[in-house]
């Protein structure tokens, strides 16, 4: 089969105010960066408000393989099924950051013949907005160092500085700088440094906020650092507000673009699933709910983390009220978690696979706990055999939840209008009884722990004496009716990675606290979490070049 980018290429597009207008936005209120791509304007969102609202459709995961088990590619997919049977559907993905884009990972704008366009750009700088986001993240951050150069009317603690950098590149050397060296006419010396710009603070507020004034607002909260007596200074303290709403200006709007299959998809946003939230913004779900009949989206990582997040951060917040979850699972991830070698993942055993179920099960479980109807969705690899599938199908049956085998990724929308069938029936047939896992006035650590025990099946969590301090100063503080967001491993729901399946039993441990006052949770982590990646020791970016008619070779 064709490379992901030779398929892109030759995708026949049409033009993006075509796309537009099928959508009924004006003319006027489509802002085109070139003939494939397109910004809402915020006129037009904000007169949306009075229409009825359409379906709002989750995809998520099992605990994924390395390689990702399919969560956009099979979102594009349903996407496009759901419009060829007819239903009115509006896709809504995450924004890729740069950095995995040279480094392991590949392209993050689907797969196969189930892709979104134009993916180079989509993949590179897209319109604009990561480097408007990471301006602007600097841009607070050169305005913390001056303020601290010229006296520090705010009181605020060079060493207490919390605010670092970021930039939309995996670079390790990075991780830790101290800047200012050379003596006073050259700032003052202090440690910081660089995040990749996904994890950015303000990229998790643009995807959370619900207009630009409530961007203005939780801007405003963001934390830069502290006081000796341990007050919080914040962004609107440094007076940084008005530059970085002017940053964000543009990037605030949804992209527009199209599927292989020339049906609309709103990409916008693209917040990591560990330390954030990891889904696209609320103005673009908000906005596609108002122009759509059904919107297909995605979550990152596992349902665990990913879903998770989505429902208790994200809608939580915007007041969301998803119908329906669709998760992802691969005969190849069921057999690692069956205790099969990633080596040896192409191999056939039912051994493994059997065992394996016990992930799908227990994700199953858990979205069932938020009220939502499930269906599961087969992302099939060309590897996987019959009686392989038969064995996950028979499964689902048993435990009474309806599966699609789908090969959208070998076929187009057509390999998935078993699934979209099932879909928009489920949605007619069972309706959603959304609820969060947990009610805001409940205490953080008991939040932490509603999480720990009820999602990832833990028996304990952990924590530090200084941890627990923490949190009861943040309640003190007013910020106990935050939801949190927990960084663990994406490959277990314990914390190490090792543990497959679906483990019980197991000690969460709590290492560290962090407040993010302006998008409005607490991050609690657990483990190693690397908010700067690395390159492997081979780059795909080593692979990667210009060919003689100046297109793009070897990205994906
Ligand atoms: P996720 O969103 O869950 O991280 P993606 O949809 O980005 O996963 O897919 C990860 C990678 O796997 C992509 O490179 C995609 O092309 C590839 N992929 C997805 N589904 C299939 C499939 N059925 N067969 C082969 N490759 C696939
Ligand atoms: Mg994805």
């Amino acid at each position: 089969m064709a490379s992901d980018i030779e398929i892109a290429r030759a995708a026949t597009k049409q033009p993006v105010t075509e796309i537009g207008a099928r959508l009924g936005i004006p003319l006027e209120d489509l802002i085109p960066y070139g003939h494939d791509k397109a910004k809402i304007a915020a006129h037009y969102l904000s007169g949306l408000g009075a229409k009825p609202d359409g379906k709002l459709i989750l995809v998520t995961a099992i605990n994924p393989t390395p390689a990702g088990e399919g969560k956009t590619t099979t979102s594009v997919g349903l996407a496009d099924a759901m419009n060829r049977i007819g239903a009115n559907t509006l896709l809504c993905l995450r924004e890729p950051s740069l950095g995995p884009c040279f480094g392991m990972k590949g392209g993050a704008a689907g797969g196969g013949h189930a892709q979104v366009v134009p993916m180079e750009d989509i993949n590179l700088h897209f319109t604009g907005d990561f480097h408007a986001i990471t301006s602007a993240h600097n841009l607070l951050a050169a305005m913390v160092d001056n303020h601290i150069h010229w006296g520090a009317a705010s009181g605020l603690e060079a060493s207490r500085v919390t605010w670092r950098r970021v930039l939309d590149m995996n670079d390790r050397n990075l991780r830790s700088v101290v800047t200012g060296l050379g003596g006073p006419a050259n700032g003052a010396t202090m440690e910081s440094g660089f995040d990749i710009t996904v994890a950015s603070e303000i990229m998790a507020i643009l995807c959370l906020a619900t207009d630009a004034a409530d961007l203005e607002q939780r801007l405003d909260r963001i934390i830069v650092g502290y006081r000796r007596d341990r007050t919080a200074v914040t962004c609107a303290d440094i007076k940084a507000t008005g530059a970085l709403m002017a940053l964000l200006k543009d990037a605030i709007l949804p992209n527009l673009v199209q599927t292989l299959e020339n049906n609309p998809c709103l990409i916008h946003g693209g917040p990591f699933a560990n330390i954030a939230h990891g889904c696209n913004s609320v103005i673009a779900t908000q906005t596609a709910l108002k122009m759509a009949d059904y919107v297909v989206t995605e979550a990152g990582f596992g349902a665990d983390l990913g879903a998770e997040k989505f429902f208790d951060i994200k809608c939580r917040q915007a007041g969301l009220k998803p119908d329906a979850a669709v998760l992802v699972a691969t005969v190849k991830a069921l057999k690692m978690h069956g205790g099969l070698a990633k080596s040896e993942l192409a191999s056939v055993s039912y051994e493994a696979l059997n065992d394996g179920l016990s992930n799908l099960g227990r994700h199953i479980e858990n979205l069932q706990q938020y009220g939502l109807p499930v269906v599961v969705a087969i992302n099939r690899f060309t590897s996987d055999t019959e009686g392989e599938i038969d064995a996950v199908e028979a499964y689902c049956a048993k435990v009474g939840v309806p599966v699609a085998l789908c090969t959208h990724w070998a076929e187009g929308g057509r390999g998935a209008e078993a699934l979209a069938r099932i879909v928009t029936e489920t949605l007619a047939t069972k309706p959603a009884e959304f609820r969060t896992l947990y009610p805001d006035d409940m205490p953080l650590f008991d939040k932490i722990e509603t999480v720990a025990k009820r999602i990832y099946r833990a028996d304990h969590v952990e924590a530090p004496r200084a941890v627990r301090d923490q949190l009861a100063r943040w309640e003190a503080d007013g910020f106990g009716h935050l939801p949190v967001c927990i960084a663990k491993t994406q490959y277990s729901f314990s914390t190490d990675p090792a543990r497959v399946g679906a483990p019980e039993g197991h000690t969460v441990r709590l290492r560290e606290v962090r407040l993010s006052a302006g998008a409005g949770f607490i991050v609690a982590i657990c483990g190693d979490i690397m908010t700067m990646p690395g390159l492997p020791r081979h780059p795909a970016a080593e692979n990667i070049h210009l060919n003689d008619q100046g297109l793009i070779e070897g990205l994906f």
